[in-house]
């Protein structure tokens, strides 16, 4: 819309403005109407043991299925989902889809393994997170020990005392907790002790730096000697060369995650890896040096 300006009479008229707020607001729409008409599947990326390529558990990754524009990637939807408080109707249906899955691959006789969850900060604050967890372990008779949230270092920010209680209620149950996209954050050593965190999981700037970066090696190393005095696990994220991984396995990370090991990818192409037939390659000169 045209802004009628001061005194001289000027028009201000910003279309490049106007044009952003009509689309965020379609987008807006549409994103309500996906939650409603279930257009969101998860993509499932493996975590990898750092010695021998085992698939230890997955990581659910949110896909939004567009009728027209085809598969959504989630950094064009999670941020307005956040800022428009959508992102706690998609966090409790990811964690749905999540536990649906797990429960279909028991029931085919498929051995389980743990599956993790994003949860965003809206998602963790809006304080409906426990009872959806709770719940939805429930109605699928599933293990708690089965379940990962994966919660970022802004979740740790805010009301520590009810921080505390909510994170001390979700291990009581029995739920794993790693702090995604670590590193990047203000999460501080006290608050992963305090909080009961089990597995920090290392940003992949930290893992390119392993190559491109004079001190990389050293910040990594640094990383897992507070995970070991902390007694935390190190998953590190986003290894895409032979040359992280063979740096990773000598620094005696715990577990790989990245494209150089899998992409995300849907349920069905996840099973012989859940059956246990193979492991992941993690290249041949990795394994001579095991
Ligand atoms: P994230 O949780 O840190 O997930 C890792 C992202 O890095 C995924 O992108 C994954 O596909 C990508 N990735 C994995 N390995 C590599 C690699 O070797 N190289 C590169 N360049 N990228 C790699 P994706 O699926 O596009 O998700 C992006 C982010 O969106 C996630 O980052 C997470 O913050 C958010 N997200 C995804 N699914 C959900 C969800 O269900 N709920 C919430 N709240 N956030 C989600
Ligand atoms: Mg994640
Ligand atoms: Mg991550
Ligand atoms: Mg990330």
């Amino acid at each position: 819309a045209a802004k009628a300006a001061g005194k001289n009479g000027l028009q201000i008229y910003q279309p490049s403005l106007s044009h952003q707020v009509v689309a965020k607001l379609e987008m807006k729409y549409a994103l309500r109407h996906a939650i409603d008409h279930d257009q969101f599947v998860l993509h499932y990326q493996p975590r990898v043991d750092a010695h021998s390529g085992e698939l230890l558990s997955m990581e659910a990754l949110v896909r939004w299925i567009h009728p027209s524009r085809g598969i959504v990637p989630p950094m064009e939807f999670i941020p307005l989902a956040e800022e428009s408080g959508l992102i706690v109707d998609i966090g409790a249906l990811v964690l749905e889809k999540a536990c649906a899955q797990i429960a279909a691959w028991r029931a085919a006789g498929i051995p389980a393994r743990p599956v993790s969850v994003n949860v965003s900060p809206k998602h963790f604050s809006a304080g409906c997170l426990l009872e959806q967890v709770r719940a939805c372990l429930k109605r699928y008779d599933l293990p708690a020990s089965l379940l990962e949230l994966e919660i970022t270092e802004s979740c740790m920010l805010g009301d520590g005392d009810w921080i505390s209680r909510e994170m001390s209620a979700l291990k009581a149950m029995g739920i794993r907790i790693s702090v995604d996209d670590f590193g990047t954050g203000y999460s501080s050593l006290a608050q992963l002790q305090r909080l009961d965190i089990d597995v920090l999981k290392v940003d992949r700037a930290f893992t390119m730096d392993l190559t491109g970066s004079r001190h990389g090696v050293a910040f990594f190393k640094t990383i897992l000697s507070i995970a070991e005095v902390l007694g935390l696990r190190v998953v590190a994220e986003g290894v895409e060369t032979e040359q992280q991984l063979q740096i990773l396995r000598q620094l005696a990370c715990h577990e790989l995650q990245g494209y150089f090991i899998s992409r995300p990818v849907a349920a069905a192409d996840i099973e012989s890896h859940l059956r246990k037939t193979l492991n992941f390659d993690l290249g041949g000169r990795a394994l001579a040096l095991a």
